[in-house]
């Protein structure tokens, strides 16, 4: 078994989550298992259903939908601290060769977690299991303490000249 390392996808850009489903992908097909937490998501993404073909891929949402354009709630916050919890059991269990924290930066700049909090849960995460954070806006002391940091910069986006996301390119 390899050591496990710390992988952010941050910036503006198309592809963190994509590229994050790439690698989970990558650890399937070698034979490994995969847990896939989604913060802040809520809406029937198609990654949702990636476990019926890959019964090592165990996927879980911490969110209620799209908050982003309103205040988060109370209840929007105990959702993620609840999912943080079960991605610090997840992480620290040593039964996963990759866990990825889909929009965690997103949920830390909103207020839903604290980055110390994140931290700790890293700290604990067992030496072999590989963690991807993803998200815009990722805190500079999480960009520290990752190993591999990539940000995806925005050239140019659709997004801009009114297209929303499609299902099986963007969800
Ligand atoms: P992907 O899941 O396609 O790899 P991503 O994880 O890099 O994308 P996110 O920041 O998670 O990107 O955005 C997901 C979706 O949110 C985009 O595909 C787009 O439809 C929508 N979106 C909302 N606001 C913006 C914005 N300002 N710029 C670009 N996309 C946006
Ligand atoms: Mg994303």
């Amino acid at each position: 078994m390899h050591k496990g390392y710390i992988q952010i996808n941050t910036g503006d850009g198309k592809g963190k989550t994509t590229a994050a489903l790439g690698t989970a992908v990558r650890t399937l097909v070698s034979g490994k298992t995969v847990f896939f937490g989604q913060f802040i998501k809520g809406v029937e993404t198609g990654e949702l259903r990636l476990s019926e073909y890959f019964p090592n891929f165990e996927i879980e949402q911490f969110g209620k939908g799209c908050f982003i354009f309103d205040e988060p709630t109370e209840s929007d916050i105990k959702i993620a601290r609840e999912g943080l919890n079960r991605c610090s059991e997840i992480l620290s269990s040593g039964d996963y060769s990759l866990v990825v924290l889909d929009e965690i930066n997103v949920a830390i700049y909103y207020g839903l977690l604290k980055t110390d909090e994140v931290i700790k849960v890293l700290s604990e995460k067992a030496e072999n299991t590989e963690v991807i954070l993803t998200g815009r806006y990722a805190p500079k002391e999480l960009i520290e303490l990752a190993d591999l940091v990539t940000e995806m910069k925005k050239v140019k986006h659709y997004f801009d000249n009114g297209v929303k996301a499609r299902r099986g390119i963007e969800y």
